[in-house]
């Protein structure tokens, strides 16, 4: 068989610890045989960043720019520990942080369901969609342990020096605590712009929610800057594609969601989503089959998977222990970044070609073979058989072989 050609590459972006082992099994097993993969490589791989100063993040980051889709291996954050572990010259960035903030992006976390895995929510039928919007409010916040009895304002002072505006939050009789907050008009709508796109390109309705009933400036701004750029850029198509825009109070979105069938996009701000998307991956299943992509306001898509780099198991791997860690979220980061690369170089072959591959996974996973976090998690008919990661790539090889 011809390998599929490719006319513009991918970012690549390794990464490190089991899912860079991972990575490249993906990469010998499932795609070099069958597609001339072309890439532009950035090592993101911990010691990698260290040599370059963590330039090499940087530098992804512009190239995901320039051509437009990247794929992404999960990363270690440095802490203190890592620090030690790697001899580090400094505790770097965090990778994602740096490529969210050159990129201005939203985050998409979906899950990937199959038969015989069933949501803790029983009427979930269809996956749910988080989108965070990653920027500002508790996570850029200024705090203060108020000591004792004194007075705390709320005080803006003008370009030219002129003061705005000043309240009082609250005469202290005691002590206490207090945070400001802040989000920025371009944030808000870079991320509303994003949440649309995203509804557009993968045909589902669009879900939106605050607290704007009590929050009349903070939340009411959210709220109505979604529905002007609604209005005025995505209403038509919306309506041409007959999806739909929902906006609701954060606790009724809570509760429609519970008794939904899923199948939407679910836009949060910042905490709500980071809350929520634990809360929905954890009813899904698993870390281990759950997407993430990055997209930024300008349509440009970063795909990876929404776990870590699987410590535990790689210290077990570097032991020469058997491991048996997922893989399926890695690798439909890799057909989701190889499909929007052929979508956008009107590469049909390269489009069916991630089809058959995700089509080629789920089978493999409902036909009873799957790695060892699922076999407790699996309901099917057929008793579930649980294999390390090698062999699971192999039996969706074989699948895929079948297939193409
Ligand atoms: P993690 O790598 O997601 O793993 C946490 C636990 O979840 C694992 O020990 C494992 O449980 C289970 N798990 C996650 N993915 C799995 C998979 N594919 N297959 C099977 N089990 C899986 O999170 P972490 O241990 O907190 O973080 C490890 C490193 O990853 C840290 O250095 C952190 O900075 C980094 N991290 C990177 C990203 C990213 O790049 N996007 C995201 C999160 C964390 P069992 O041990 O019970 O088997
Ligand atoms: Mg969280």
């Amino acid at each position: 068989m011809e390998k599929i050609q490719m006319t513009t590459p991918l970012v690549e972006m390794d990464g490190d610890e089991m899912t860079r082992v991972l990575w490249q099994q993906i990469k010998d097993e499932l795609l070099l045989p069958y597609i001339d993969l072309k890439t532009e490589y950035y090592d993101l791989g911990l010691p990698h960043r260290e040599e370059t100063g963590d330039q090499v993040t940087v530098d992804s980051a512009e190239a995901t720019k320039k051509y437009g889709v990247a794929v992404k291996c999960a990363t270690i954050t440095p802490n203190a520990q890592r620090v030690e572990e790697y001899k580090l010259s400094q505790m770097w960035k965090s990778p994602n942080g740096t490529i969210r903030a050159i990129l201005d992006g939203t985050v998409f976390r979906a899950p990937i369901m199959v038969k015989g895995i069933s949501p803790v929510v029983k009427t979930w039928k269809k996956p749910i969609t988080i989108a965070r919007h990653a920027y500002g409010d508790v996570y850029k916040s200024t705090e203060y342990r108020v000591p004792g009895p004194g007075k705390a304002e709320l005080v803006f002072t003008d370009a030219d020096g002129k003061e705005q505006f000043r309240q009082t939050i609250y005469d202290f009789e005691c002590g206490g605590v207090l945070q400001g907050q802040y989000n920025k008009d371009s944030s808000i709508r870079s991320f509303a712009h994003a949440c649309f796109q995203y509804a557009i390109s993968t045909k589902q309705d669009l879900w939106f929610a605050t607290k704007d009933t009590i929050s009349k400036k903070y939340d009411h701004t959210f709220k109505d800057i979604f529905q002007e750029i609604f209005d005025e850029q995505y209403k038509a198509k919306f309506d041409e594609l007959g999806i739909e825009y929902f906006y609701t109070l954060i606790d009724d979105a809570v509760a429609r969601v519970v008794r939904s069938q899923g199948g939407f996009i679910w836009a949060c701000k910042n905490y709500d989503g980071d809350v929520m998307s634990d809360m929905v991956s954890t009813a899904f299943g698993s870390l281990a089959m759950m997407t993430s992509v990055l997209v930024s306001p300008d349509g440009n898509y970063e795909y990876e998977a929404a776990h870590g780099t699987v410590t535990r198991h790689y210290y077990k791997y570097l032991k020469g222990e058997e491991t048996s860690t997922n893989p399926v979220a890695t690798l439909f980061a890799w057909t989701g970044a190889l499909r929007k690369r052929g979508e956008l170089d009107g590469n049909a072959g390269l489009m069916a070609f991630a089809d058959k591959l995700e089509r080629a996974t789920i089978d493999t996973i409902e036909g009873g073979v799957m790695t060892r976090d699922l076999v407790g998690l699996w309901e099917g008919e057929i008793p579930a058989r649980g294999v390390n990661s090698l062999e699971f790539l192999k039996a969706i090889r074989a699948k895929l072989e079948a297939a193409l």
